[in-house]
């Protein structure tokens, strides 16, 4: 069979043609593959992303190559890709606006996902808050597991509704989204800074809101900074260029306890377990007002 013939009959994903479908980006674990996981789990991504910037992670070479962490369009970009001017940045941004373009992403070598954490389309308006819980690496699991529980129970107290999700990593972020009104980031940041450093003061030998690695010995670092309106967190459902390709799976709170096991989450694994699953059930309809949840932290 010609090379062509092979390309129209076996590696076109979503419409897309990839090219050197058999490429791995971790050992067992093809270009073609993470094409077809996109295509796989991309309807559930989407409304997490589009009408956001996005930075993607590229690998070209996969887990064991160079990795590329990339904000803006680039020219020669896909068509499928669309292209955002932000205020304060020349350069126009990234963004994925429809699920066709995650395989020209895994087609250009990109794995993971990094949205804004905007309203969606409103680059300068505040969506949703990231918790970061960044375990030290002597930390027990279970502990982070804790930890997201009392993020959640805090923000329950506050009025806001959250999901919990693996990061692919070491942590858990636990998202929440709402509906800012005339609320800015600088006061949305200020509102996760102090419920993280709430919580840090009631329990300093678990928590640390500074980044101060040397002295983060045992502890989780509540990394509040994913909250500002140039950051970015990884997307649920991202693949990780990390070893065992693992992915940011959302969970059900029921599923954030005692012995969770986040490596069994990974590119092979996932689509199979989103199909059973109820993870992230209600998010369109969880955006409380920030105004209000401000209103009673102070
Ligand atoms: P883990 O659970 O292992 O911490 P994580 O995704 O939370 O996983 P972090 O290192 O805590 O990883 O956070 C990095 C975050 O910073 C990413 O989510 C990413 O969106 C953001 N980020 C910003 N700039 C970069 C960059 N140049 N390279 C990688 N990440 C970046
Ligand atoms: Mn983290």
């Amino acid at each position: 069979m010609s090379a062509a013939k092979k390309t129209a009959g076996g590696a076109t994903v979503m419409g897309v043609a990839i090219s050197h479908p058999d490429k791995e980006f971790w050992p067992g674990i093809s270009k073609l593959d993470l094409a077809r996981y996109f295509e796989a789990v991309g309807d559930w991504i989407m409304p997490h992303i589009e009408g956001r910037p996005c930075s993607i992670v590229r690998a070209p070479d996969g887990v064991a190559g160079e990795r590329f962490f990339q904000r803006h369009a680039m020219a020669g970009s896909s068509k499928l890709l669309s292209v955002v001017k932000v205020s304060g940045d020349r350069k126009p941004y990234l963004q994925i606006d429809h699920v066709e373009g995650l395989a020209a992403v895994a087609q250009s070598g990109g794995i993971e996902l990094h949205p804004w954490n905007c309203a969606p389309g409103k680059p300068d308006m505040p969506g949703r808050f990231v918790f970061d819980l960044d375990p030290a690496p002597d930390v027990a699991f279970d502990l982070v597991v804790r930890g997201a529980l009392e993020v959640r129970d805090r923000l329950k107290t506050l009025g806001l509704v959250s999901f919990c999700k693996t990061t692919g990593g070491k942590g858990l972020h636990v998202v929440a989204p709402f509906s800012a009104g005339r609320i800015g980031w600088k006061d949305a940041k200020a509102f996760a800074r102090i419920v993280c450093e709430q919580m840090a003061a009631d329990s300093p030998k678990l928590y640390l809101t500074t980044m101060a690695k040397k002295d983060r010995g045992g502890r989780i670092f509540l990394d509040y900074l994913r909250n500002d309106r140039m950051a970015t967190a990884v997307a649920p459902l991202s693949p990780r260029v990390r070893d065992g390709a693992p992915v940011s799976m959302p969970l059900t709170w029921a599923q954030v306890k005692k012995g969770l096991d986040p490596k069994k989450f990974s590119v092979r694994t996932v689509p199979a377990l989103l199909r059973k699953s109820a993870a992230w059930k209600g998010y369109d309809d969880a955006g409380r007002p920030l105004a209000a949840a401000i209103k009673r932290l102070s």
